[in-house]
């Protein structure tokens, strides 16, 4: 059995959809096991560009079988209009080769109101929120006013639990928010027009995995967003609300064999990161516009201009090491080509005193960025394909990287397309 999880090791859009697309050629399974459709995963290859939310990154292979694990959650809606999607432009998606778990959570409208009326009332102390309802969702599941999936198969039982959950909220909505109360009615209506579309897809995801002959298959776990987002190590409360990391797989996922995993971290080669909170390495406005330009930073599910800093080896090494990883892929490296130097953060000052660690929010705030710069290099490094071949300045670039991080980087991209791939064999 082979099994990688490719997670991000940063605040998210590493790379990892792209990633994903790449060792799928030769997957038998891909995997979420967290998160909705606020992702934005995009993946570059002979069938053309997308951007993936909900569905896994596996479907360009026709051979993969493509599973939503029990901790996703999911926009009923959202899922088939993504489905449809993609059978438009030609890449087949359905029971055959997507399955759910029929443990994960529903997420209803009134999630995303709920989601929408929470940043109104936060004004200008917003999160940032995609505002698709993710947060409300999972908060429901922990308070146990969620509904999995499952229950759509029962429609008696169905309405007992929405008639529960919805009490609630409604309590919430007039309460706390001032905004008229959800109708059972319509909310029902909403899941009875997708119900029959989605019920194919449900599996008992524990049934499922013992199914499959593990000994033989290979099985990519793919993350959403990345280790600085996750709910219990990233920058709190600036962060998703559910678990990036790679150790979350078996829960997430519902796969609970043992077997040798690589670990792989998506690290991107100069930080971005959409939405609020600290970002220590943040650069000068102008700066930020002429890379957010050449590297096309733009949030792949809202659009949002993303926030662009200098490598932080700080956060990133911490990012790395909370997941685990065994190996890294260094992403676009070729959006830093014609830059005359470039700044690596090696430590952040907090009331003046020097440290490595990444902090907790308190001190996060405070963290002041400590440099060292190197020089850049102005070569287009996207046609290259061995490590040996870039430019010198390119590889002492990778290579001090690598040296921060303490785990060897295994892929150097060099371009969003799933060929633009270095692959090192070089020890
Ligand atoms: P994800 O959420 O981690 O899957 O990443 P996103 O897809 O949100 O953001 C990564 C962006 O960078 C996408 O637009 C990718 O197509 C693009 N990308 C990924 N790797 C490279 C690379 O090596 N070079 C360039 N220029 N773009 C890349
Ligand atoms: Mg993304």
């Amino acid at each position: 059995m082979s099994i990688r999880i490719v997670v991000g090791a940063n605040w998210g859009d590493e790379g990892k959809g792209r990633m994903i697309d790449y060792f799928a050629q030769t997957a038998d399974y891909v995997v979420r096991y967290q998160g909705g459709n606020n992702a934005g995963h995009t993946v570059v290859n002979d069938l053309g560009e997308f951007k993936m939310h909900l569905i896994p990154s596996g479907v360009f292979n026709p051979n993969v079988i493509n599973v939503i694990g029990t901790d996703c959650v999911i926009n009923l809606e959202a899922l088939l209009s993504e489905v449809d999607g993609l059978r438009k432009r030609g890449i087949d998606v359905g029971p055959f080769n997507l399955k759910i778990s029929n443990r994960a959570c529903i997420c209803f409208p009134y999630h995303k109101l709920q989601d929408e009326y929470e940043e109104e009332r936060l004004g200008c102390k917003q999160f940032g929120s995609t505002k698709q309802g993710i947060g409300p969702v999972y908060c429901d599941k922990y308070l146990k006013y969620g509904i999995q999936i499952g229950a759509l198969k029962d429609m008696e039982y169905f309405r007992s639990q929405l008639e529960r959950c919805i009490e609630l909220k409604n309590l919430t909505f007039s309460g706390v928010y001032k905004k008229p109360a959800i109708s059972i009615e319509e909310t029902l209506e909403w899941a009875n027009s997708q119900r029959e579309a989605i019920l194919p897809y449900l599996v008992d995801i524990i049934e499922f995995f013992d199914n499959v002959d593990s000994e033989k298959k290979s099985i990519l776990f793919e993350a959403q967003l990345g280790t600085l987002r996750d709910v219990h190590y990233g920058i709190y409360p600036f962060t998703t609300s559910s678990c990036t990391l790679s150790h979350f797989v078996p829960i997430g996922a519902g796969f609970f064999k043992r077997g040798d995993v690589d670990i792989l971290a998506v690290v991107k080669s100069f930080s971005t990161c959409v939405g609020e909170g600290p970002f220590v390495t943040e650069m000068e406005p102008a700066q930020a516009s002429t890379l957010r330009e050449t590297a096309f930073e733009y949030g792949a599910a809202t659009g949002r201009p993303r926030r662009i800093g200098h490598f932080d080896a700080v956060a990133s090494r911490y990012g790395v090491k909370c997941q685990g990883a065994t190996e890294i892929a260094l992403t676009k490296l070729d959006s830093l080509s014609g830059l005359r130097e470039l700044k690596i953060c090696t430590s952040y000052s907090v009331n003046g005193v020097n440290t490595d660690r990444f902090p907790i929010l308190s001190d996060l705030e405070k963290a002041q960025p400590v440099y060292e710069t190197v020089p850049g290099w102005d070569e287009d490094v996207r046609q290259i394909r061995s490590f040996d071949k870039l430019p010198q300045n390119a590889i002492d670039y990778v290579l001090r990287i690598e040296r921060l991080m303490g785990v060897k980087i295994k892929f150097v991209s060099v371009g969003p397309e799933r060929e633009s791939l270095i692959v090192r064999d070089d020890g």
